[in-house]
């Protein structure tokens, strides 16, 4: 028999989508559980149903038909790519230099691969406005300043910003704002600045002391980590409007993410994230399966303790589990991994839009420029292109709908290593969520 748990709505036995491809069984102490695919909707299932379907390789359709009369309002993922999505994001590379040389970085040193250069006044004044080109009233857009190291052109992220909160004023439209950098740059009127337009400010971290120099020194190599601490401090110190968050990219080199997610917390960011270190233009960093396994067992530690921590009626911010526990609890399913080349693009300095701010400078994924919008028929064919179910082996995976397929910078650059990575850290989260609403129902209020 089906059980209900709160929040998630139960099913008759007889309306159960078979197992693999469309739908996912899973456990925890307590209890087993299914995840139907497409709608991401969870539902608590007894033992005898968990066998069941865990012994059955079939993808019945009649099984799924049943469910779908069950439930016919479920949002489902459309068989066809969308031909065009409007922008509503975009991130500038302000600077296209950098005064760190990071060991992996994709953006060789901030150029991508070209001659250093701020980006001119004009491709950012068009790039505001095309931002704004067909938002309506009552939408969002968002605008990021990424480099290179941004913050070596801070007159322009400031003209852009002030522009930007007028233009989404005059019409309407919310504009959020963000910006990552390395942090060697920052200065309390910049955290000012941040404060009062409510930036969302990333510094990207790699650890504590030796382990973040290790990877991120200054081009001298000299260690970076003491001047970022340094700065960033008054940042911290300030948040109300703004968030100051930090993002560790893993690598073999600093794998002991509790003990790092524990310190940077305590410094006092808002969140802190991992992002593994998957295809890196020199090769260096790169994540092989011992690393990836290792980091999954560390994210996991993590999760644990925003588990108990919750539950006690804490805030942990770890953020991989936070955005995770929102998206699962809102039934997010998506064919993409992330908007690039939909309604998010990258702007190099000279004004050229591409799929995101990783793809600056490769014409292979170059869509237009700022002066003449998106071409229309290169994001058709990149939006076909792209989608999760054209994608092998991910049409048959069963967190495609949660994964979306994998970073397309990663995967076109290096294939897909980390779908075991990614696949146990989605089944730790869909546990950590049914624990979650099991035991503290108040934090998805
Ligand atoms: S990238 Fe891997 S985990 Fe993600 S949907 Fe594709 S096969 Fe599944
Ligand atoms: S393609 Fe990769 S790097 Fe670019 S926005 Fe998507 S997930 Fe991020």
């Amino acid at each position: 028999m089906l059980v209900q748990i709160a929040g998630i709505t139960s099913v008759p036995p007889s309306f159960l989508p078979e197992p693999v491809r469309q739908s996912h069984v899973f456990q925890t102490a307590a209890n087993s559980y299914v995840l139907i695919v497409d709608g991401s909707r969870i539902y608590a299932i007894d033992a005898e149903m968990a066998a069941q379907l865990r012994s059955d390789p079939g993808n019945s359709t009649h099984l799924l038909e049943g469910l779908s009369l069950l439930d016919p309002d479920r949002p489902r993922i459309a068989a066809e790519a969308p031909e065009s999505v409007p922008v509503r994001s975009l991130s500038l590379a302000v600077a296209q230099k950098c005064n760190l040389a990071c060991t992996y970085c994709y953006a060789q040193e901030g150029s991508f691969g070209s001659e250093p250069k701020n980006m001119e006044h004009e491709a950012a004044l068009r790039s505001v406005e095309l931002l704004f080109r067909s938002a309506s009233a009552g939408e969002s857009v968002n605008l990021a300043f990424l480099g290179g190291e941004p913050l070596v052109n801070r007159p322009l992220i400031r003209d852009c910003t002030k522009l930007a909160a007028q233009t989404g004023k005059s019409q309407s439209v919310r504009t959020n704002f963000s910006i990552t950098t390395n942090g060697t740059l920052l200065t309390p009127d910049d955290g000012r600045f941040f404060e009062e337009y409510g930036f969302a400010v990333t510094i990207s971290l790699d650890g504590i002391g030796e382990v973040h120099d290790s990877q991120r020194s200054f081009q001298s190599g000299k260690g970076s980590y003491a001047r970022i601490i340094e700065n960033v401090r008054p940042l911290l110190a300030m948040q109300r409007q703004m968030q100051v968050s930090a993002r560790v990219t893993v690598t073999p080199g600093n794998l002991r993410l509790k003990d790092t997610l524990d310190q940077l917390l305590a410094l006092g960011f808002h969140s802190v994230g991992f992002s593994p270190m998957l295809h890196a233009p020199s090769g260096r960093g790169e994540m092989d399966q011992a690393a990836l396994d290792e980091m999954l067992a560390q994210m996991i530690e993590c999760g644990e303790t925003f588990e108990r921590r919750t539950a006690l009626g804490e805030r942990y911010a770890f953020s991989n589990l936070a955005t995770a526990m929102r998206e699962i609890h809102k039934g997010t399913h998506r064919p993409y991994p992330c908007g690039a080349g939909g309604g998010y693009f990258g702007v190099s300095a000279d004004g050229g839009l591409y799929a995101c701010h990783r793809f600056v400078e490769d014409p292979n994924a170059k869509f237009g420029d700022v002066w003449n919008g998106v071409d229309p028929a290169t994001q058709k064919t990149w939006l076909a292109q792209r989608h999760v179910h054209t994608q092998s082996p991910c049409s048959g995976c069963w967190a495609r709908y949660l994964c979306g397929g994998g970073c397309h910078h990663e995967v076109i650059h290096r294939g897909r290593p980390a779908c075991d990575y990614i696949r146990g850290w989605l089944e730790y989260c869909l546990q950590a969520y049914v624990r979650l609403q099991a035991s503290t129902p108040e934090y998805f209020a």
